[in-house]
């Protein structure tokens, strides 16, 4: 396999904050890969290691197996696609789409033959002429991509670029982005605090904490089998509890909750002993409901409770079921069978064993 781009053992230090710690990774040629994590998690910091605009504290950054650390930003083969996208409003948009082209000296028929090629490929052909406040902000975004792919760059950037736009048009562009990156078979390195952008557009991901890649892998990966209380916690809703562990069998543990529950649950991550402190996360699509009385004692964990909070969203409605001291928020089948629950209804929740993922309580190992 062929990478476009490593990173090996990258860390910024900015004083005595360290932006990004020891974070190595390696993006296979002509895949997405995307840094998903909070606000100030060292995302940027990347980004602007790799573009060349940040010198890094120590490790090494290769585009296509060679150093880039003494490249200067502009030689760089790499692109960058910020949030703001920064057209140039005075230009048309073959003017903008041409402008790197022309920097670098091209002739005036080539250039257009490549702004022609580029609106094919971003599915707006024969807009060249338009004024950049004549395009819709989806136009605008593909029109600030192609900007960039007609410098052929190695790896694109992109920084949160659909973060200025509203949210209809953001669940649009998540599927065009991947299908342009698809058609200019370029490799996009994206970064997002959205799980959702990551998870629908992405080869891989990396999820980032605290300047540190806390797990990698495919969307499936991070959902089904996450690494750490952070990917659980981050990646898909999740019901959340701490407690302490009772009982271990294998991986199995049967956790007792500060609120009082008693819970199996699958061990990941660190290794959990009798007495550990350790968190459980079970999402809401993993627990299954039935009317009082009905019997649900088939699953290692089932309890009676009562429906305090209806959150109807069509396919995606829950309700939220008081089971002790605790709420816990479940997804409603979408059979309808459960439509016409009321708040104070009766019911049984359950859920197996290895639906709920424990972990040891703070980072990854
Ligand atoms: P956001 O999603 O909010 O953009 P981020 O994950 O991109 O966040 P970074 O911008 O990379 O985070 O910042 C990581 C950490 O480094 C933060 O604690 C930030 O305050 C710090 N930092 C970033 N740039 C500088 C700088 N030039 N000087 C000092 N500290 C910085």
């Amino acid at each position: 396999m062929t990478f476009d781009l490593e990173c090996r053992n990258l860390t910024k230090r900015f004083g005595g904050t360290t932006a990004v710690d020891d974070v190595s990774f390696e993006v296979p040629s002509g895949s997405f890969f995307s840094i998903l994590g909070p606000s100030g998690c060292g995302k940027t910091t990347i980004m602007r290691m790799i573009a060349g605009f940040l010198e890094p504290s120590s490790g090494d950054i290769l585009i296509r197996g060679k150093s880039v650390l003494d490249v200067p930003p502009n030689k760089r083969p790499v692109n960058m696609v910020f949030q703001h996208l920064a057209l140039f409003p005075m230009m048309n948009i073959a003017e903008n789409i041409g402008y790197g082209l022309r920097r670098q000296g091209m002739g005036k028929a080539q250039i257009a033959v490549k702004v022609d090629e580029a609106l094919e490929r971003i599915g707006l052909p024969g807009i060249g002429n338009r004024k950049v406040d004549e395009l819709s902000g989806g136009q605008k975004q593909r029109v600030a991509i192609a900007r960039c792919m007609v410098l052929e760059p190695d790896v694109l950037l992109l920084d949160e670029p659909l973060g200025a736009l509203d949210l209809k048009l953001r669940e649009r562009m998540k599927v065009e982005l991947k299908t342009l990156q698809a058609a200019f078979d370029t490799t996009f390195v994206y970064i997002t605090h959205d799980q959702s952008e990551a998870l629908v557009m992405s080869d891989t991901i990396a999820v980032m904490n605290e300047g540190r890649f806390e797990q990698m892998g495919s969307g499936r990966d991070l959902y089904y089998r996450p690494a750490s209380a952070f990917v659980a916690g981050f990646v898909g809703d999740s019901n959340r509890w701490a407690g302490r562990i009772e009982r271990a069998e294998g991986n199995v543990m049967q956790v007792q909750t500060d609120s009082g529950l008693s819970m199996r649950a699958a061990a990941h991550g660190r290794p959990l002993a009798v007495g550990d402190r350790a968190q459980v996360f079970v999402r809401p699509e993993a627990i299954r409901i039935s009317r009082a009385g009905a019997d649900l004692a088939h699953f290692d964990n089932h309890m009676a409770g009562k429906v305090t909070n209806l959150l109807f969203n069509g396919a995606a409605s829950r309700i939220v079921v008081a089971a002790g001291a605790e709420e816990i928020e479940v997804n409603l089948p979408q059979s309808g069978e459960f439509a016409d629950l009321s708040e104070g209804d009766s019911v049984q929740i359950g859920w197996a064993g290895d639906q709920g993922n424990c972990f040891a309580e703070g980072p990854a190992a």
